[in-house]
């Protein structure tokens, strides 16, 4: 059962404390002035409930699926780095603990070798696959396997090498790439007819962030999701789709999201999913966070209730780093007391 919302713990603001009085006096019960509080330190009074009331709000549920770690490569690597990147990865495979999935994303190029040729504890994943944006399919499927889209790459494809991960929705894709929310929820149905498991990737921008609209850009990415998959045929949920959290801003900036942040968003995401999808789905669904994440600053992260695993740019290429962080693992169970 997820937990509900702990509303009864929540304290109220005070009306007395208004924003817009210039100055504020608190008075003592028996009617005496005590303090002089200035505006902007009542902003800071303010600000911290504010914080320490979203601390009890957001920690409200928490996923059930094993912790799961992936290593976004993006376009990097050639012959040679990546085969240093495998001998690594191979090295570390006997200080990773058993307790979680692991996923490995190199480019299409180099997928097939590293699949060839990376410990099987890591899974591969394709950072893409093709779906034709503009053919209407009531069933959900979008077979088009008919081959005149140069350039592509189809989850067919992927089938056949028996890769069982795609990466959709990058952000660097929808922004640079022109993937649009509907043709990302067309590619996760098309991916997971064909029986791959697919991380699908969601979040803001900073500017979204900062205008107060986190949740509705989050939310219509995940509409556009649930509206292809939802109770379809081959089309399940659960254990296979994975959601990563990946605020735009975070990524590739060396500016981590706050463990706020993360578990605000992670645990309405889960409550959409809950009122959207399915109770059991909302359990079964991992979340990762993604954004800067590094060996140094995963176990802070790992300890939120709602965090179910990473997705790692930068610091998937190196193969202790990453190792160190598929380890948080452990934190997150030791945290959340499984
Ligand atoms: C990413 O590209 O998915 C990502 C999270 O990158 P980084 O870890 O480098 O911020």
């Amino acid at each position: 059962m997820m937990r509900a919302a702990a509303a009864t713990t929540m304290k109220t603001t005070p009306s007395s404390y208004s924003y817009l009085t210039a100055r504020k006096t608190m008075t003592q019960n028996n009617g005496t002035p005590a303090i002089t509080i200035k505006n902007h330190q009542m902003d800071n009074i303010n600000n911290n409930r504010r914080r320490r009331r979203q601390r009890i709000l957001h920690i409200v549920s928490e996923g059930t699926g094993r912790f799961i770690v992936g290593g976004n490569w993006k376009c990097n690597g050639n012959r040679e780095s990546v085969k240093a990147l495998v001998d690594a990865l191979n090295k570390n495979i006997a200080n990773i603990e058993k307790n979680c999935d692991i996923y490995c994303c190199p480019t299409f190029l180099h997928l097939n070798y590293v699949k060839e040729n990376l410990d099987t504890r890591f899974k591969v994943c394709a950072q893409n696959s093709w779906v034709e944006a503009d053919l209407v399919d009531p069933e959900h499927h979008y077979d088009s396997t008919t081959g005149a889209f140069t350039g592509e790459i189809s989850a067919e494809m992927l089938e056949d090498l028996q890769v069982p991960f795609v990466l959709l929705g990058h952000s660097e894709r929808r922004t640079l790439l022109g993937d649009t929310d509907e043709i990302v929820g067309k590619k996760v149905a098309h991916a997971r007819y064909h029986g791959l498991s697919v991380v699908v990737c969601v979040g803001e921008t900073l500017e979204e962030r900062e205008n107060g609209t986190t949740f509705d850009v989050i939310f219509k990415q995940l509409k556009a999701v649930a509206k292809e998959i939802d109770d379809r045929e081959h089309s399940s949920w659960g254990s296979s789709v994975v959601i990563a959290y990946e605020p735009i801003w975070a990524i590739g900036t060396g500016k981590v999201a706050t463990p706020e942040q993360v578990q605000e968003v992670h645990s309405k995401i889960r409550s959409w999913l809950a009122e959207n999808v399915s109770e059991d789905v909302a359990k079964a669904t991992r979340i990762q966070y993604g954004g800067s994440v590094n060996a140094s600053n995963c176990a802070d992260l790992a300890k939120l209730s709602d965090i179910d695993g990473f997705l790692v740019g930068g610091a998937s290429l190196n193969g202790d780093d990453f190792a160190a962080i598929c380890n948080a693992s452990s934190v997150h169970y030791k945290a959340v007391g499984r």
